[in-house]
C-alpha cells in the first residue's frame, strides 16, 4: 500500500474548525503504528498550474492564489491555502500515477477538494483535486474515468466539474437533506445520486452502495477515481449516518472487488476515529 502525504498540510487551522490538523496528523501516527499493513510513504507530485484549469477558471486559481476575505463561513482564506490545495491537488495525481502502475494508492492530504467548483471554494474545500486528477488520467490515455463518492456530503463541485463530460461518470451516496442540499436526482447524462435520509440503517445504507458500484461496474470504466470521505461514520460529528469501521472496510473490500484499477483521495471525516476508520478502509483496499 503506498500512502502520499506531506506534514505540512498540517500547518493551518482555525480554532472550532472541524477539518482540522489533527485529522491527518492521528491517521499517520496511527498508520506508522500499526504492523497489519505494511505501508509505503510517498510525497505529492508537483503540480503544473495548466492542470487545475481544465476543472477551474483561471479567476478561480488566482482567487485562491490571493486569497485574503474568507470564501465562506465554512471556507477560510488561510495563509498559503493555495500551497495547501495544490498539494492535495499533487496527492492526487501521485496516487492516479500509482494506480496505473498496479500500486494501491491512497492520497492522505488535506484540505479536501470535492465541494469546490469550477469558479467558487465551498464546503471546506478549494480546488477539486480529484476532478483534475480524472482530466489528467483522460489527457494522458485513459479511456474512461468513474469517480466514486462515498463522503457522506454531496460531491457536488465534482458534479458540476463532470457534467456531461465526455469519458467521464460520476457516482455519489450520500445524506440528505444535509450540506450542501444538491444529489437528489440524477444530472446530465453522467451523474448519478444516490442520496438517502439521516439515520439509514447500515444495511439500506450498504445495499445502496453495492447497487451505486453495481451501477458502476456497467459502465465498464479503465480507471476508478475515489472520493473517499469517512463522515457516514455513527460517531461523525456533522452528519447523522450509522457506519462503522468495518463498513470501511466492507467498501474498500467492494471497490477491490471490481476488479478495475483505482486510486483514493481523503475528503471528508471528523470524528477523532477517522484514523481508525482510514485503517478499515485500507485493509479492505489491499484485501489484508
Ligand atoms: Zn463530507
Amino acid at each position: 500500500m503506498k500512502i502520499i502525504t506531506d506534514e505540512r498540510c498540517t500547518g493551518y487551522s482555525r480554532p472550532g474548525h472541524p477539518e482540522r490538523p489533527a485529522r491527518i496528523r492521528g491517521s499517520i501516527d496511527y498508520l506508522r503504528e500499526q504492523k497489519d499493513l505494511p505501508i509505503q510513504w510517498e510525497e505529492p507530485i508537483s503540480v503544473d498550474e495548466t492542470v487545475l484549469e481544465r476543472a477551474h477558471t483561471k479567476v478561480h486559481v488566482s482567487r485562491v492564489k490571493a486569497a485574503s476575505a474568507d470564501f465562506d463561513g465554512d471556507t477560510p482564506a488561510y495563509a498559503d491555502i493555495y500551497d495547501h490545495a495544490i498539494r492535495s491537488v499533487g496527492g492526487a495525481l501521485h496516487a492516479l500515477k500509482l494506480a496505473r502502475a498496479g500500486e494501491s494508492a491512497f492520497s492522505l492530504l488535506r484540505p479536501p477538494g470535492h465541494h469546490a467548483m469550477q469558479a467558487r471554494a465551498m464546503g471546506f474545500c478549494y480546488l477539486n483535486s480529484i476532478a483534475i486528477s480524472v482530466f489528467e488520467a483522460l489527457a494522458s490515455g485513459t479511456g474512461n474515468v468513474a469517480v466514486f463518492d462515498f463522503d457522506v456530503h454531496h460531491g457536488n463541485g465534482t458534479e458540476a466539474i463532470l457534467e456531461d463530460h465526455p469519458h467521464t461518470s460520476f457516482f455519489s451516496i450520500h445524506q440528505h437533506p444535509c450540506y450542501p442540499g444538491t444529489g437528489t436526482e440524477n444530472v446530465g447524462n453522467n451523474c448519478f445520486n444516490y442520496p438517502l435520509p439521516p439515520e439509514t440503517p447500515r444495511a439500506k445504507y450498504r445495499d445502496t452502495i453495492r447497487k451505486a458500484l453495481e451501477d458502476l461496474a456497467r459502465l465498464k470504466p479503465d480507471l476508478i477515481a475515489v472520493s473517499a470521505g469517512f463522515d457516514a461514520y455513527a460517531r461523525d460529528p456533522i452528519a447523522q449516518e450509522t457506519l462503522e469501521a468495518e463498513d470501511f472496510l466492507w467498501i474498500g473490500k467492494s471497490i477491490r472487488d471490481l476488479g478495475i484499477p483505482f486510486y483514493s483521495i481523503l475528503e471528508g471525516g471528523y470524528s477523532s476515529h477517522l484514523p481508525e476508520l482510514v485503517f478499515s478502509y485500507l485493509k479492505g483496499v489491499t484485501g489484508v
